[in-house]
């Protein structure tokens, strides 16, 4: 198969981990492995192996932890492309890389060498551009294409308490891994993969866009598209007839219609929307403004203390249930973790900056951990759980307190609300 056509299909990989793709791309070039088109030297040199490795664990790495994983979504549409472009230019055109090769050995004498190498293969030179152009596009669709699924997941799950998204980091590796295999070894299988991949991505843009209009009312007053669960217009603000509840994942929905405004208010900050237009708030942060309808969080401190008030009223439900399910040995445990951490703490955890939790944080890691080996006896082990629950709700609800503190403070000395 041709070097060019084959590094076409690199896209699907390159769009999971690029680093990584690029790494084991270059390792499979040192060791010769697989039939694919021997590509320039530099691209394995032992300095090229040892910077891709190390951005290939640094992209690994930073990806497991929230923080960084965010940095690197905010980066993925440029580096991505840019990676495919370069590798089916560097690496798999035979124009363009037999022009390089000299030019990394001795720089000084091949600059004019390449000016008239990049004339006489013109016509090579500029296909492998155009493909390279499109193995780019390619990349960048299949990014976006996960970053939508991932934005699906992140929506429901931002502080990622089912661990969804730990676990999806880890599939992409083995993914990207297997991928590359599969690209050395058959690379007729790699290009039907990558052609199935961008198919699919089509169909899931599709879907996604579908979704996102199925969940969206005009506004009989400007005609604006609210989301259904909103109480009032985003861009006018006049009141929306029939708001929509939200599903038990927090998303919108078009079926149940709303009984009682106030407390589906409070539902749409606990889930972190905006209480009036139901847009997802991004920011881990007390006080937010709307990305749709400019509206701050928490800007009224009887709000702020109403919201409160109705995460402590559910707090002898939640550990009613876990001590239950703490009864149950090692499958409770499991199922109670997972219950408290999504049914109680979000609430609070939200709209805590991650800074401001860290610390505390460790704290009540180490304490769980302690409780954690009560769990097996029995009787004691159904206090297991509910202790590990009220610890984490403690703790998170003294943060959010403390921000209680210094509005009410605020608020009598007239500085609050802010701006
Ligand atoms: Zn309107
Ligand atoms: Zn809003």
């Amino acid at each position: 198969m041709s070097g060019l056509i084959q590094g076409l299909s690199s896209s699907p990989f390159i769009a999971g981990r690029a680093f990584l793709a690029a790494f084991l791309l270059a390792l499979a070039a040192r060791f010769q492995w697989g039939d694919f088109e021997r590509p320039p030297e530099w691209f394995f040199c032992d300095a090229a192996l040892w910077v891709l490795g190390a951005l290939a664990l640094a992209e690994i790495t930073a990806d497991k932890i929230p923080e960084f994983r965010e940095l690197l979504l905010a980066v993925d549409n440029y580096v991505k492309p840019t990676v495919a472009f370069g590798i089916t230019l560097g690496v798999f055109s035979p124009e363009v890389s037999s022009l390089l090769e000299p030019m990394v050995e001795n720089p000084s004498v091949s600059q004019a060498g390449l000016l008239v190498g990049l004339q006489s293969s013109f016509g090579g030179g500029l296909l492998s551009v155009v493909l390279a152009g499109i193995n780019a596009a390619g990349t960048l669709f299949l990014v976006r294409t996960r970053n939508t699924l991932l934005g699906i997941l992140v929506e429901s799950d931002q502080d990622d308490d089912s661990g969804l998204a730990g676990m999806t980091s880890w599939m992409t590796d083995i993914y990207v891994v297997g991928g590359i295999i599969l690209f050395v070894f058959a690379p007729v299988v790699a290009f039907l993969l990558t052609g199935f991949a961008l198919a699919a991505a089509t169909w899931v843009q599709q879907e996604a866009e579908r979704r996102e209009q199925k969940v969206r009312v005009p506004c009989s007053a400007c005609g604006h598209k609210n989301l259904t669960v909103a109480l009032k217009c985003a861009k006018c603000g006049s009141a929306l007839p029939e708001p929509k509840k939200l599903s038990f994942l927090g998303t919108a929905t078009t079926s149940g219609a709303v009984s009682n405004l106030e407390q589906h208010r409070q539902s749409l900050l606990q889930w972190k929307r905006c209480p009036d237009c139901g847009t997802a708030l991004p920011k881990k942060e007390f006080y937010q403004d709307c990305s749709s309808c400019g509206l701050q969080t928490f800007r009224d401190v009887n709000e702020a203390e109403k919201y409160l008030s109705r995460i402590e009223g559910k707090i002898s439900q939640v550990l009613l249930i876990s001590g239950a399910l703490g009864l149950v040995p090692v499958l409770g445990l499991v199922a109670g973790v997972l219950y408290y951490r999504w049914s109680l703490i979000p609430n609070l955890r939200r709209y805590l900056t991650r800074t401001e939790s860290l610390g505390g944080r460790w704290v009540v890691r180490g304490i769980n951990f302690i409780i954690l080996w009560f769990q097996p006896i029995p009787l004691l082990g159904a206090l297991a759980l509910p202790a590990m629950c009220l610890t984490n709700y403690k703790f998170y609800r003294s943060r959010f307190k403390a921000h209680l503190e210094k509005m009410r403070i605020e608020a009598q000395s007239g500085e609050y609300p802010p701006r």
